[in-house]
């Protein structure tokens, strides 16, 4: 099965909100004015030509993402802390027209969660349908959502996705919930909440040996995945590394491709099948 890594931008943020300081409104204050930056770091969106319909997986930036929002009052300090560098040839439409295949074509598309760098490009699949955790839409739907600081103002009118609700559905492995896409059996939805509480992974078992896990922000990381520290932006930490610990229970039972949305080392780690480093994960366990 062919996957693509598209690059939809890049991502600057502060240092305090990739790897979060303090607790509770003290953290995010920390989150918010920390005065040092990240690198840019990637923005991915993935594409996985699938025999029963192309699927994609987040839908990158859209080129307007560093245009100013008032509302709400907290609005401003977050865009400070979070800026973005794109093109409109960047956008995920244009780049899948570049690899051959056509937008209009895409049967599913799965969003991790709905932040602006991962639903930025949902107009450019009106024939798709969209998968999204029921919890994630409580947070982020309405005038709710626009208090939570999500964008939903921004959301083509069509936008009706299908709900997963995991709390409904059994496990898979060390997941609480799941659901299953294809009828093959072989690409799953998993609840990993924390830096969103609605947020999902999805997991392709291409074989028994292999398994590859599209990550969307449960860590920005791989390695921060294994060092388990959580992000400063999500509301509570707690609830991410618990599903930090859930990911790497998973990858010890077996061989997985971990790819988070903002790693650098993501697209090289999928093109030669690279799992999860053991060993770092045990020198995280000695420390
Ligand atoms: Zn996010």
């Amino acid at each position: 099965m062919k996957i693509h890594a598209i690059e939809t931008g890049k991502v600057k943020i502060t240092k305090n909100w990739r790897i979060g300081r303090g607790n509770g409104l003290k953290r995010f204050k920390n989150t918010l004015f920390d005065s040092e930056f990240t690198e840019w770091l990637p923005i991915y969106v993935w594409v996985i030509e699938h025999p029963e319909g192309l699927i994609v997986i987040d839908t990158g930036i859209p080129v307007d993402a560093n245009k100013r929002i008032w509302f709400p009052p907290f609005m401003p300090l977050v865009q400070r802390a979070a800026k973005f560098k794109m093109t409109p040839e960047q956008e995920v439409g244009s780049q899948l027209r570049q690899l051959g295949l056509s937008p209009n074509d895409v049967r599913w598309v799965v969003l991790t969660h709905l932040h602006q760098d991962h639903d930025g490009g949902l107009h450019h699949f009106p024939n798709a349908e969209f998968v999204v955790s029921f919890k994630e839409w409580e947070m982020a739907a309405g005038i709710k959502g626009r208090m939570n600081g999500y964008l939903n103002q921004r959301w083509p009118d069509w936008f009706k996705p299908r709900f997963v609700d995991f709390d409904s559905q059994k496990p898979f492995g060390p997941f609480t919930g799941h659901h299953t896409l294809t009828q093959a059996g072989d690409i799953h939805l998993v609840p990993t909440p924390g830096h969103s509480p609605g947020h999902l992974s999805v997991i392709l078992v291409e074989d028994d040996l292999m398994s590859i896990l599209f990550a969307g922000d449960a860590s920005y990381t791989e390695e921060l995945l294994i060092e388990q520290k959580a992000d400063g932006i999500g509301a509570d930490p707690d609830v991410q590394q618990e599903t930090h610990r859930k990911i790497l229970k998973y990858a010890e039972q077996h061989h997985t491709v971990y790819l988070p949305s903002h790693d650098p080392g993501a697209k090289e780690r999928l093109e030669n099948r690279i799992p999860i480093n053991k060993d770092l994960e045990l020198e995280a366990q000695a420390v």
